[in-house]
């Protein structure tokens, strides 16, 4: 599942392209990944798109007085096309994706410049809701801290961790209800450059320790931001430039290679049932 990085990315190259398009037609092929009702037709129909945002691991279409909310999950799609280009994000685009529509595509908005968007998605856990501005605000209101906003404090992130002492500082750090769009590769990366093992337990960590975390998250999303996201991520445009974080991880991925700064083996174990990289050396 695409995580902060890999979203922003895809967040960010569709506001350069379709902020301030008018969406002129919304064609919804499979009811499961977008249920409109036909009343609400008219909020989205002829509404501009005001911004491209993200919230969590969400991508969030401004409309004004409403928003779309579009989770690609496990293999969603979004793809851009227009008659010179074609941006795409989330699952990896192949060859065959690049037909479109394909017996993938769930959802197609078209643009009054003819651009459009495709929401394609293979297993159709993803899924796009339309929610008022009220609606929104709630939804936003519950959700955890942003790891690249301001208010991700060290007293936050304390306050958050003494509620879990007995949990292992991995699946705290993926409990998106303190700290959102820390995903299974991010929280692995930053457990090592923390110098913490992930199955530690949130309790024996030191003030030093996680001070040391805290500063290391935001450090990474950002650094995996510019490098365009892992994998997930995959970006063709007219010269069939892509983006790739993989060669910088340095655990996720990497089980049985050798540690980058220690030359050590990386291990994998389940934790939670997530695999889990680490090595023994370099975390303790
Ligand atoms: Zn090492």
């Amino acid at each position: 599942m695409p995580e902060l990085p890999e979203v922003e990315t895809i967040v960010r190259d569709l506001n350069k392209k379709i902020k301030n398009k008018k969406i002129i037609s919304v064609e919804i092929l499979d009811k499961k990944v977008f249920h409109l009702a036909k009343s609400d037709l008219k909020n989205v129909v002829s509404k501009k798109i005001k911004a491209v945002k993200r919230r969590a691991k969400m991508i969030i279409f401004d409309l004004g007085d409403y928003f779309l909310m579009v989770h690609l999950k496990m293999t969603g799609q979004l793809v851009y096309q227009t008659k010179n280009f074609l941006i795409a994000g989330g699952h990896p685009i192949i060859n065959q994706d690049k037909e479109l529509p394909n017996k993938f595509s769930r959802v197609i908005f078209k643009f009054n410049d003819k651009g459009i968007l495709y929401f394609n998605d293979i297993r159709r856990f993803g899924w796009i809701k339309l929610l008022s501005k009220n609606n929104f605000l709630k939804l936003n209101n519950g959700l955890g801290v942003e790891p690249l906003e301001k208010n991700f404090t060290l007293e936050y992130f304390k306050k958050f961790l003494s509620h879990k002492s007995k949990t292992s500082i991995k699946q705290t750090l993926l409990e998106q209800k303190y700290v959102v769009g820390i995903g299974n590769i991010y929280a692995d990366e930053s457990l090592f450059t923390a110098g913490i093992k992930p199955f530690r337990k949130v309790g024996t960590l030191s003030a030093a320790e996680i001070k040391k975390l805290w500063s290391v998250i935001p450090k990474i999303l950002k650094y995996a931001i510019k490098h365009r996201g892992t994998s997930f991520n995959d970006y063709v445009d007219a010269q069939g430039e892509t983006g790739n974080f993989i060669k910088c991880l340095k655990v996720y991925g990497r089980a049985g290679e050798r540690c980058k700064k220690c030359a050590g083996i990386i291990k994998k174990m389940k934790l939670g049932g997530r695999g889990t990289h680490w090595c023994d050396k370099c975390q303790k």
